[in-house]
């Protein structure tokens, strides 16, 4: 069977009673738990942030049971994590330069996820005053509010804390840019408490399939072992988890579409919802001069618009 941690929500055998029972010392304890091999028959996958109904629980041993999961508020499929709630695009100004088509192609594929994303400027320390009050306007302009920050320096580190407070979130952009740095320094120890216990479970034959806070995605190395490739989340302090595995790094746009490009552009949406309720002439326009259409070109991004819908119906009619 697989199994995974499960941080406890709610204490008490029924909801009634876990409401009463607020103060339980039981509420935000571990528990390891197996998953009932009846959800795997039907199909139900247990994810890395689930929120699961753990049964027959030990709490003495602190083990039970997954006996269901909830729905899901979102589901990510890289990396495989439910219910974030928040996408952290992170550039660096320098080394690597941040560069405005790329920068759009990565907000493009956070926005076409549907969460909340929030984008944030690392390696601050190596630009001047002029050239981050011009980031800032340009990307104010693009429907932006960036943060700056600088890893190295502890500089502006504070202030994303204060975002990514009690939201699950998932940092996505190129590599180096600092993901990893972010990540490390936002982190709290690993807690190895349970070692003996995973080993244990492992050498009964169970599969490990992760907690809160570590989950696997099983792979085939090359040596036809089984891998592991962790997916975690690391609980922030005051609230909140952070994946401690950065997500998508090449954003392939495969999920977005003609139609739905237009929604991914803050300027779009923005001219789309000034002009309520009449809107562009035509439902399906794709704001490229038809008739009636009320979004004009006269912005910065428009051409990069342009460019990535073309892409998008080379696609599609490949397709
Ligand atoms: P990732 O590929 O996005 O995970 O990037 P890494 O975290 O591996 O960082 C890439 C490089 O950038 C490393 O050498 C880091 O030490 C460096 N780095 C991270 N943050 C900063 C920063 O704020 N300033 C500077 N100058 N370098 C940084
Ligand atoms: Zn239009």
């Amino acid at each position: 069977a697989n199994f995974m941690r499960v941080v406890v929500d709610v204490a008490g055998s029924n909801p009634e009673e876990g409401n009463r029972l607020e103060q339980d010392p039981r509420v935000g304890s571990e528990l390891l738990c197996v998953v009932r091999a009846v959800l795997k028959k039907i199909g139900r996958k247990v994810l890395v942030g689930d929120r699961v109904l753990v049964g027959s629980v030990d709490w003495v041993d602190r083990r039970g049971m997954i006996e269901d999961t909830f729905m899901r508020k979102t589901e990510l499929s890289d990396p495989p994590i439910a219910n974030v709630d928040h996408l952290l695009v992170l550039f660096s100004l320098e080394q690597p330069r941040a560069e405005p088509f790329n920068l759009t192609r990565f907000l493009v594929e956070a926005e076409s996820v549907e969460i909340p994303v929030t984008l944030a400027l690392n390696k601050m320390e190596l630009v001047g005053e002029e050239m981050l009050s011009s980031w800032e306007t340009k990307l104010h302009s693009w429907g932006y509010k960036p943060l700056f920050c600088s890893v190295d320096r502890n500089l502006g580190l504070e202030a994303l804390e204060n975002i990514l407070k009690g939201q699950t979130t998932v940092i996505v952009g190129p590599s180096g840019v600092g993901k990893s740095s972010l990540i490390n320094a936002l982190r709290s120890a690993p807690d190895t408490s349970d070692g003996e216990e995973i080993d244990k479970l492992q050498s009964e034959g169970h599969k490990w399939l992760g907690d809160q806070r570590v989950g696997i995605v099983s792979k085939r190395s090359g040596r036809g072992k089984h891998t592991t490739r962790h997916v975690s989340l690391l609980p922030l302090d005051g609230e909140g988890f952070l994946a401690d595995t950065p997500g998508f790094n090449q954003p392939n746009l495969l999920k977005v579409t003609k139609k739905s490009l237009a929604q991914t552009f803050p300027e779009i949406r923005q001219m789309l919802s000034a002009s309520e309720p009449s809107g562009c002439a035509f439902n399906d326009c794709l704001h490229v001069g038809e008739p009636g259409c009320v979004v004009k070109g006269d912005w910065e991004r428009y051409p990069y618009y342009l460019q990535l819908l073309d892409e998008i119906k080379i696609r599609e009619e490949i397709q």
